[in-house]
């Protein structure tokens, strides 16, 4: 299999060599891949100027080297999401999501789950393009991308007995390093060999936040906007999110230091005020700070 037909979305870009580009790409056929695109710095003209994130295209892979990244020949653009240019929210909120599936999208796997992952990013991008950038969207797809990765938290059954979650005066025990919730009886006793907080530690979230994270899933991307979540718990979920993926990936985002600042911990209302239409956003050929800089 030498030649690979297939749609890409570009998640990572980096200088290469003396006029090369290596790419990361994401593919309904392969899942995650990088590819080098040979004299794409040299000439614009060699792809037609596509090679840009948030551009939806069709590639031309040749894999002939078995371990080695691939070659890109072609990038004919299918579709671009201008419109996540023109607006800072937007920009960076994609950015954090392209960023998110360069870290754990995985290289290869079964060609059902890469196809499903591959649709989802457009699909969220689509979104991002239409909707209100706000925390609410940002918490939906986050976690949606989570389930899409196989990543996601328990939201349903107890992480440690699998038995039902009941609601408490105090909330529910959402424990982080096991990455669900503890029912009311595992969360009186420790853990097997270990300790009843270990790192990652617990978060105390209402019931109807999860079910209402839960029910999520189970929508349309384009009828988030149907999913009950009010202010507080809107902030559970950002936090809760938040600490699973820190906990879970380990290190902070790139990008999430940038959607923090567009978006520092302000009222909903706020939020959702339209920000950085005058002046524009950030230029087309701007890498997104999913470390994509361009270094000379
Ligand atoms: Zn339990």
């Amino acid at each position: 299999m030498a030649a690979l037909h297939t749609e890409a979305l570009l998640l990572r870009s980096a200088d290469f060599g003396e006029s090369d580009r290596m790419l990361h790409l994401l593919t309904p056929a392969t899942g995650r891949l990088t590819a080098v695109a040979k004299g794409a710095r040299r000439s614009v003209k060699r792809f037609g100027g596509n090679l840009d994130f948030f551009n939806h295209l069709r590639v031309q892979l040749d894999r002939r080297r078995p371990g080695a990244p691939a070659r890109l020949d072609h990038a004919r653009l299918l579709r671009a999401f201008h419109g996540l240019r023109g607006n800072a929210r937007r920009f960076g909120l994609s950015c954090y999501l392209l960023e998110l599936l360069d870290r754990l999208a995985p290289e290869g796997g079964a060609a059902a789950d890469c196809a499903g992952l591959f649709a989802f990013a457009i699909g969220a991008l689509e979104r991002v393009n239409a909707d209100p950038p706000d925390l609410r969207l940002r918490v939906l797809l986050e976690l949606r991308s989570l389930d899409r990765l196989g990543l996601r938290p328990e939201l349903a059954r107890c992480v440690r007995c699998g038995g039902g979650v009941e609601q408490r005066p105090e909330g529910v025990l959402f424990h982080i390093a096991e990455g669900g919730p503890l029912c009311f009886r595992c969360a009186a006793r420790p853990a097997e060999g270990g300790a009843a907080r270990p790192a990652g530690g617990g978060l105390r979230v209402q019931l109807g936040t999860l079910r209402a994270l839960q029910a999520s899933l189970g929508f349309r991307l384009d009828r988030l906007g149907r999913i009950g979540l009010g202010p507080a718990a809107l902030r559970e979920a950002a936090e809760l999110l938040h600490r699973f993926l820190r906990f879970h990936i380990g290190v902070e985002l790139k990008s999430e230091r940038v959607l923090a600042q567009l978006a520092p911990s302000a009222p909903l209302a706020a939020q959702l005020a339209p920000r950085g239409a005058r002046g524009g956003g950030p230029r087309r050929g701007v890498a997104p700070v999913a470390g994509a800089a361009r270094r000379g």
